[in-house]
């Protein structure tokens, strides 16, 4: 079944959900939601669900995988057989293997891996609920999992997708937008502004991907304080302190 809108964009200029074009779903974040794992995150972001958790840094095994010198990130990016209208087979898939290996390689640069050597650092990211953008909330859950773990980091990474329709780039595609869009370009970023997982399905010129970026990199900063806002919130009434703004 087609069911493509004719216009994504209304003469106000707003989206099929009402949002403007630099616009991102709403986020809600908790921290600290699994009491086994290390570190934990459950993320809304519009109608997607992500529960992230992080076990470790502790002993890899079996021992040959070990790194001599540093930890090793995995990463599952899972999607639950629920997440999806029609039901997600269970197990990997050449999608969520690829997502795994993308979101890890997001995370290596700013995770201090050389502190932990011989150690394994596992990130879980379940998807309860797809509405696109998975991918891009399951790193942003990470990230504040991976800090909720105590895990050494050099900032957080923040994570959003830029897309087209009708002709326009706009921000955090929702699911028709993603579907039937353009194009869609998912980028994560470390607190610095540091690319580090570049994604596009799509057809974008030269000058239209310069503007994706920026706009992109707008959204994950937004999410950057999000972030930063969430976690200090938690951490000032876990020690019941009050932690200064920057
Ligand atoms: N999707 C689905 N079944 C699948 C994979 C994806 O229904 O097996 C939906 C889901 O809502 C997902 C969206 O399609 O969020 C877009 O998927 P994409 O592969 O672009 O990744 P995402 O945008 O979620 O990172």
């Amino acid at each position: 079944m087609n069911d493509k809108p004719e216009k994504f964009i209304d003469e106000n200029g707003l989206r099929l959900d009402g949002r403007q074009i630099d616009e991102i779903r709403p986020m809600t974040i908790k921290i600290g939601v699994l009491s086994r794992a290390d570190g934990s995150c459950y993320l809304e972001w519009g109608n997607n669900k992500i529960l992230a958790a992080v076990y470790g840094p502790r002993e890899l095994h079996p021992r040959r995988l070990q790194k001599a010198d540093s930890a090793l990130i995995r990463y599952r990016y899972n999607m639950a057989a629920f997440s999806v209208e029609d039901r997600a087979r269970p197990g990997p898939s050449r999608r969520s293997i690829e997502i795994s290996k993308v979101s890890r390689e997001a995370f290596e640069p700013v995770v201090m891996t050389h502190l932990y050597p011989s150690a394994v650092i596992d990130v879980f990211a379940e998807v309860l609920q797809a509405d696109a953008g998975t991918r891009t909330a399951a790193i942003n859950a990470a990230s504040i999992a991976l800090a909720d773990a105590g895990i050494p980091m050099k900032g957080l990474v923040a994570a959003c997708a830029v897309g087209k329709v009708d002709g326009k780039l706009v921000l955090d595609l929702n699911k028709p937008e993603d579907n039937y869009g353009e194009a869609d370009l998912p980028i994560a970023i470390t607190q610095d502004g540091e690319i580090t997982l570049l994604q596009m399905d799509g057809d974008l010129t030269q000058e239209e991907f310069k503007e994706a970026i920026k706009l992109c990199k707008e959204g994950c900063y937004q999410i950057l304080e999000m972030q930063k806002e969430a976690l200090k919130t938690k951490f000032s009434d876990d020690a019941d302190i009050d932690i200064p703004d920057d």
